[in-house]
C-alpha cells in the first residue's frame, strides 16, 4: 500500500472510531474542531486521489445526493406490526396463550419502545447496502442516501459480523436537537415542527441529503433478521449488535416472570422522562428464537413479542391568564399561564396556545380548569377544558387586537395561521431581536457582544438598527453595565472583524422573513449581490430554483420598504459585504488558453454554467467529456466513481473549486 492510500485510510478509520465513541457510546474522544480538522484533510485527499473513493468514508456523511422519487423496495423479510397491551391482564392472558404453544420456562427480554420512524438496516460484508422504511410492511421506500448522513448508523462494521443481515430499529430525533430545530424555525418565523416523532418521519424524505445531514437524528436498533446469525437469544443479539458498532439503547432487561416485567414497566414509565428521546411504552419480547421460530406470526404481528403502551401523562389546572409574546419578525404568540403544576417530573407554569385559532377551537378562558399535556414539544400543551367546572361568570376570551409592546394594531395575512405586529422600525422586541438574530453566531457571529448587550444598546438610544452598530466607538459602550476597556474593545473589535463575513451569511443576517441559511445561499449564488436582490420582482424570484411564493413575498416587502434601503446603503458604506466575492466572474483574460477542462460534481461559490462561462471567458475550452486531450478536471463534491476512475487511468490531475478560482485571482 503507498503511504497516500495508507494515510486515507488510517484516517478514515480514526474519523470512523471518534464517531462511534461520539454518537454510539456517547463518550466523545476528540475536540469537535480538532475532528473538523481531520475531517477535512480527509476530503482533501479524496479529491486529489478519487481512485481511493470509498461510499462508506466518513466523508460521505456529510450527504449531497439528491432523490427525487424514493425507489419502492420489497422487503426481504417482513416488517410486522406489534399488537398492543394495557394492563396486567392483558400481559397475563398473553402468556397463557404463549405456554398453550411452547414447552419449557419462557423468558423475556423487555425493550423501550423508540417513539419515531421504523427502519430496516442491510448489510453485506459488513457495510451498508440499503436502508428502507417500514412502508406497508411488505414494501417501503429506499431512503439509504438520507440514512447514510445518520451518524449513529454505521456505514462499516466492526468485529464479527455474519455476512448478510438486516438490522431493523428506529429512527429518532432527540429532545434537545428537536428544540434546537425549533428555536431557530420560530427565529425565522415559521411554525415550528408539532412533534419529534412526525419531524424524524419527514426527514427521511427529504429530497436532499445535505438538509437530513443538518438534523441531529439518530438511529436505535432493536431487531436482527437473516440467517446463521450465531445467536440464541434477543439479548443475546442486543449484545451482539452493540459489539459491531450499532446504538443499541441499554435499557434492556432480562424478566423471568410477568412479575419481572411488570417491575421494567413501573420503572420506565416514571423515568422515561429522564431518557433524551420519546418513547411510547415498552416492548416485550419472548426471549428465546427457537420459542420465537415456534410461535411464529399473526397476520400482522409477531406472537412472541407484545407492547405495551404508556398511559399519556396529562393532569389539570387553572388557567390564570394568557399573555401574548412578540418575536423578532413580529409575530405573536399566545402563551397560557397556569397555577403551576406537576407534569412528567417537572413543575408546568405555562403552555403554549399557538395562534388565534387554537384558542377559539378550544374555546379557553382564564380561570378554566384546562387538560394539560406533556408530549415531544418544548412547552407542553393544552388538550381541552373541563366545562363542568368552569365559572358562570366565564367571558369568551377575545384575541388581542394590538400589539402588546407598541399598540399597533396586529395585522394577519390570508392563509396564515399568526398574527404580526406591522411596526417593523418602532416596535422593541422586533428591533432588539432583530439585531440578535444579525449578530448571533450563524449570521455574522460577532464576538464580543450579546443579546444582553444589545437590549442595552437599544434602550440606550445608542442603536435602533444593525447597521448603527458600525459606528460604535469605545467611548460609547465604556459606560454601559458591565463593560470594561477591555470588553468594550472587544466588542469594537468583533463588530470591525464582520465585515469579512462572507455575502450569503450577510444575507441571512439581515434577518428577512423566510430567509434561512439554505435560501440565502441560494438567493446569493443566483443573484451575486444585493442590489440584484432588491429589483428582484416577485415572478423573477419564484423562478429561483426552490425559491416559493411565501419566501419570494417575503423577499419583495423587505426591499420594498425605505428604511431598510437606507440601512443597506450605510452597511454598503462600513464595507459590509453585500456581494459575492468570487468577483474572478467578472474579468476576461487569457490565463487559461490552451487548456481543455472538464467540470464536474457540485459546487458551493459558483454553478456549473458559471465554471464554464469562467472558463471561456479566460480563454479556455470546455471538453465534454474525460479524454487523453484534457488538460485538467475541476471537481465539486459527488464526482461519480467511474469518472474518478478513468480520470486515474489517463492520469489527469484534479482540482478543486477552491484551487481553480485561485488560478484565476
Ligand atoms: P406500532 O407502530 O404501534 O404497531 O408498533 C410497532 C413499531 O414499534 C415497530 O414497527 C417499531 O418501529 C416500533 N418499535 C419501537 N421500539 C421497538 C422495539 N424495542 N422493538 C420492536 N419494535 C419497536
Ligand atoms: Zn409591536
Amino acid at each position: 500500500m503507498n503511504s497516500i492510500e495508507q494515510q486515507i485510510k488510517n484516517l478514515r478509520d480514526e474519523l470512523r472510531n471518534h464517531n462511534h465513541n461520539y454518537y454510539v457510546l456517547d463518550v466523545p474522544s476528540i475536540t469537535d474542531y480538532d475532528f473538523d480538522t481531520k475531517l477535512k484533510q480527509l476530503q482533501e485527499l479524496e479529491i486529489k486521489h478519487p481512485e481511493f473513493y470509498d461510499a462508506n468514508s466518513p466523508t460521505q456523511r456529510v450527504g449531497g445526493a439528491v432523490t427525487k422519487n424514493f425507489e419502492t423496495t420489497v422487503h426481504e423479510h417482513r416488517m410486522y406490526s406489534l399488537d398492543n397491551s394495557y394492563s396486567r391482564e392483558d400481559l397475563q392472558d398473553w402468556e397463557t396463550r404463549i405456554k398453550k404453544l411452547v414447552d419449557g420456562d419462557v423468558q423475556y427480554a423487555c425493550e423501550l419502545k423508540y417513539d419515531g420512524a421504523s427502519i430496516s438496516l442491510t448489510y453485506e460484508k459488513g457495510l451498508l447496502v440499503k436502508a428502507v422504511t417500514r412502508g406497508d410492511g411488505f414494501q417501503g421506500d429506499n431512503v439509504t442516501a438520507n440514512i447514510k448522513t445518520i451518524k449513529s448508523v454505521p456505514l462499516q462494521l466492526k468485529g464479527d459480523y455474519p455476512d448478510k443481515f438486516d438490522i431493523r430499529g428506529e429512527i429518532v430525533l432527540p429532545f434537545d436537537g428537536f428544540n434546537k430545530m425549533n428555536e431557530e424555525r420560530i427565529e425565522l418565523g415559521e411554525e415550528p415542527y408539532r412533534n419529534p416523532r412526525n419531524t424524524a418521519s419527514g426527514s427521511l424524505k427529504l429530497q436532499d441529503s445535505a438538509e437530513v445531514a443538518k438534523r441531529p437524528l439518530e438511529c436505535l436498533l432493536y431487531n436482527l433478521t437473516g440467517a446463521n446469525l450465531g445467536v440464541n437469544t434477543q439479548y443475546e443479539s442486543l449484545d451482539k449488535a452493540r459489539q459491531w458498532g450499532f446504538k443499541v439503547p441499554d435499557a434492556a432487561k432480562l424478566a423471568l416472570s410477568i412479575d419481572e416485567v411488570l417491575e421494567f414497566v413501573d420503572y420506565w414509565d416514571i423515568h422515561r422522562h429522564n431518557l433524551p428521546y420519546e418513547t411510547d411504552g415498552v416492548v416485550i419480547k419472548v426471549n428465546n428464537l427457537q420459542q420465537q421460530e415456534e410461535l411464529g406470526y399473526t397476520a400482522k404481528a409477531p406472537r412472541w413479542a407484545m407492547a405495551y403502551k404508556f398511559k399519556a401523562e396529562r393532569v389539570s389546572t387553572k388557567l390564570k391568564s394568557i399573555t401574548y409574546q412578540v418575536g423578532r419578525t413580529g409575530a405573536i404568540t399566545p402563551v397560557a399561564n397556569l397555577e403551576p403544576v406537576e407534569l412528567a417530573g417537572t413543575t408546568v407554569k405555562r403552555a403554549s396556545l399557538h395562534n388565534a385559532d387554537q384558542i377559539e377551537k378550544l374555546d379557553v378562558r382564564v380561570d378554566d380548569i384546562v387538560y394539560v399535556e406533556k408530549g415531544g414539544e418544548i412547552i407542553p400543551k393544552i388538550l381541552g377544558v373541563d366545562l363542568n367546572l368552569r365559572p358562570a361568570s366565564s367571558e369568551i376570551t377575545n384575541y388581542i387586537t394590538e400589539c402588546p409592546e407598541c399598540h399597533t394594531k396586529l395585522v394577519r395575512k390570508e392563509g396564515e395561521a399568526q398574527h404580526y405586529c406591522p411596526n417593523y422600525m418602532g416596535c422593541n422586541p422586533q428591533v432588539i431581536g432583530r439585531i440578535q438574530h444579525f449578530i448571533s453566531r450563524k449570521a455574522m457571529d460577532i464576538d464580543g457582544l450579546g443579546g444582553e448587550t444589545v437590549a442595552l444598546l437599544v434602550n440606550e438610544g445608542l442603536i435602533s438598527n444593525y447597521s448603527d452598530l458600525y459606528e460604535l466607538s469605545k467611548e460609547q459602550v465604556m459606560p454601559l453595565d458591565r463593560m470594561a476597556e477591555k470588553s468594550a474593545e472587544n466588542l469594537i473589535n468583533g463588530i470591525e472583524h464582520s465585515k469579512n463575513i462572507l455575502f450569503q451569511r450577510v444575507l441571512f443576517a439581515l434577518g428577512i422573513r423566510y430567509v434561512g441559511e439554505t435560501v440565502a445561499k441560494k438567493l446569493a449564488k443566483h443573484y451575486k449581490n444585493i442590489d440584484a436582490i432588491a429589483q428582484a420582482t416577485l415572478e423573477d424570484l419564484v423562478n429561483v430554483d426552490e425559491i416559493g411564493v411565501k419566501i419570494a413575498e417575503s423577499v419583495v416587502d423587505f426591499f420594498d420598504s425605505e428604511e431598510n434601503g437606507l440601512i443597506i446603503n450605510r452597511l454598503k458604506g462600513f464595507g459590509v459585504q453585500l456581494e459575492l466575492s468570487a468577483d474572478v466572474l467578472l474579468v476576461q483574460t487569457e490565463l487559461l488558453k490552451g487548456d481543455i477542462v472538464v467540470v464536474t460534481g457540485v459546487f458551493e461559490s459558483v454553478s456549473r454554467s458559471e465554471l464554464k462561462k469562467l472558463i471561456e471567458d479566460n480563454g479556455g475550452k470546455v471538453g465534454s467529456s474525460i479524454s487523453s486531450k484534457t488538460s485538467y478536471i475541476v471537481a465539486g463534491s459527488n464526482m461519480g466513481p467511474s469518472k474518478k476512475a478513468k480520470a486515474e487511468k489517463l492520469d489527469i490531475s484534479i482540482i478543486s473549486e477552491d484551487e481553480f478560482l485561485r488560478k484565476l485571482k
